[in-house]
């Protein structure tokens, strides 16, 4: 059944304009403060996954701008950045602040158009996060003695920051921002679906006179991200993607000693308890695990529920599922929208039919899919094996595996037998339960009694293969900085 069956309710479309927005026809590297040609020649196209239109052609980085660029980054740092006092660079992130909260409608909207998330997310979540970013660390810029109490600490120099497609300008925001307040310059490389917001951003900076070289963004895709992570000249990486590539870079960061933090991808345990307050847990699930589509790294896509309540569990969760609204991801009504590439949901169907193959029983309710786009059904897996596929590897689409459990030493050991460590979530009435299992369970970040709550103060990262590193609060500023002793490295 769905809404329409249920409620007997139609949703009259509600979407968003796009007349906010110009994309222009095709966008050059943004290397010191201005939009250049690639000497490679080469673009590639960005489409709109929802509708499969070309939306732009984009400048293919090869190693050669990358060279281009990280020496304008160099430049800028030292002809700028690196000695302009912190109150100074804090105006400049303040300044980029605020004029993101000014034109956040216009980010939102191109981000959707771009990458396929539901207008309502890249609205009410995306953007005002990216504001929250840039502003908090404006407020570290002045403050670094206090952040690093009896520590002489001294920004790396050019940092080289590679940013994956599920929340494109948010995570050039979590790279950008704490590089930035910390006296760095950076060369960041957007994904190659989702490249437009970050290229605004390019056009913003240069609004707010940035000085010339602080912000490099150099489009393309693996290729252009390798000659960055190779670059001899690069003093730190950062990177937030898959773990295969984050695996790759940092054997190529290893040899070098460069310092690095990795993001990458997780396989979180969502835990129910029997006394959860249920109607509750089950939303949180459904944001866990359809939230974007399911494409977060975070995403809490296994559900340990307790075997005493999951008949009933299951059953309320299928109907929940039916309620969820996918399609144009500019409908203000949209819950789901489409997946960001043809070659991303072939990677989420490759799985399905895994789990189906493997024995699992899949649910999907009845779900009306546009014509054009790539797009995938909300989907749940019961009879779900520890040693399926859909149980061990990260499937980063609206997918949930479900498997049940009798003791909390049971949830426990379910939950921590993956090879990542990103997240978990907790639902319980009984707060020493949810202290109990957060001491336990293996994991960056545990949400109890909610789940997917960001806020810029709040350090978020991995363990085991989600990566090292923390993004957010002071322990997302220390990566940028080094230790200094009597003045000199
Ligand atoms: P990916 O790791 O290949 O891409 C992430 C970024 O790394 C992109 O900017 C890409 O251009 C760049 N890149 C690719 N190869 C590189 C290389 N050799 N050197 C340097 N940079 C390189 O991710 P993907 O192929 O887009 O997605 C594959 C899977 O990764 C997904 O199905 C999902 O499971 C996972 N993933 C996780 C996250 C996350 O946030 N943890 C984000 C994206 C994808
Ligand atoms: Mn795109």
């Amino acid at each position: 059944m769905n809404a329409k069956e249920t409620f007997n309710l139609e949703y009259a479309p509600a979407p968003e304009s796009t007349k906010v927005v110009s994309i222009n026809k095709s966008y050059g590297l943004f290397i010191g403060g201005e939009f250049v040609k690639p000497k490679s020649g080469k673009t590639f196209s960005t489409i709109n996954p929802a509708n499969e239109e070309h939306l732009s052609e984009i400048a293919e980085a090869s190693s050669e701008d990358v060279n281009k660029a990280v020496k304008a980054a160099r430049k800028g740092y030292e002809d700028n950045w690196r000695d302009m006092p912190g109150k100074q660079r804090a105006r400049y992130l303040y300044r980029i602040a605020r004029q993101i909260q000014e034109r956040s409608r216009e980010f939102a909207v191109l981000e959707t158009l771009d990458g396929g998330k539901p207008i309502k997310e890249s609205r009410d979540f995306d953007l005002p996060q990216v504001a929250a970013h840039f502003f908090y660390n404006a407020g570290w810029a002045d403050k670094l003695d206090y952040a690093f109490p009896n520590r002489q600490v001294t920004s790396h120099g050019v940092v080289g920051q590679i940013i994956p497609w599920n929340f494109p300008l948010l995570m050039a925001a979590w790279k950008i921002a704490p590089a930035l307040a910390t006296g760095n310059t950076v060369v960041l490389k957007p994904a190659e679906t989702t490249p437009l917001t970050a290229l605004l951003l390019a056009e913003l900076i240069q609004d707010a006179d940035l000085p010339p070289g602080v912000v490099n963004i150099v489009t393309g895709a693996g290729e252009t991200g390798e000659a960055l992570v190779n670059h001899p000249d690069v003093n730190k990486l950062a990177f937030t993607g898959s773990t295969e590539v984050g695996k790759r870079i940092q054997q190529a960061a290893a040899a070098r000693r460069l310092p690095l933090t990795l993001e990458l991808g997780g396989k979180a345990a969502h835990v129910v308890f029997e006394d959860a307050a249920i109607d509750q847990a089950i939303e949180g699930v459904v944001n866990g695990i359809f939230f974007n589509q399911g494409h977060v790294c975070c995403a809490g896509s296994r559900l340990l529920v307790q075997e005493s309540i999951a008949e009933d569990f299951i059953a309320r969760l299928k109907r929940r599922l039916a309620l969820l609204r996918v399609g144009d991801p500019l409908d203000k009504n949209t819950d789901v929208g489409a997946i960001n590439s043809g070659a991303q949901l072939a990677r989420i169907q490759e799985l399905v039919e895994s789990g189906v193959a493997e024995g699992a029983e899949i649910f999907q309710p009845t779900c009306e899919l546009p014509a054009k786009g790539f797009w995938f059904t909300p989907t749940l897996f019961t009879g779900v094996q520890q040693s399926h596929r859909i149980a061990r590897e990260e499937i980063f689409g609206p997918v949930l595996s479900i498997q049940t459990f009798r003791t909390a030493e049971e949830a426990v050991e379910k939950a921590n037998n993956t090879p990542y460590g990103l997240s978990a979530g907790i639902w319980t009435e009984k707060g020493s339960k949810i202290l109990w299992m957060a001491d336990r369970l293996q994991a960056g970040v545990v949400w109890a009694n909610t789940y997917n709550q960001f806020d810029p103060s709040s350090p978020f990262g991995g363990y085991k293969e989600s990566g090292f590193g923390r993004e957010g609060g002071l322990q997302g500023l220390s990566p940028y900085v080094r230790e200094t002793v009597g003045g000199r490295s």
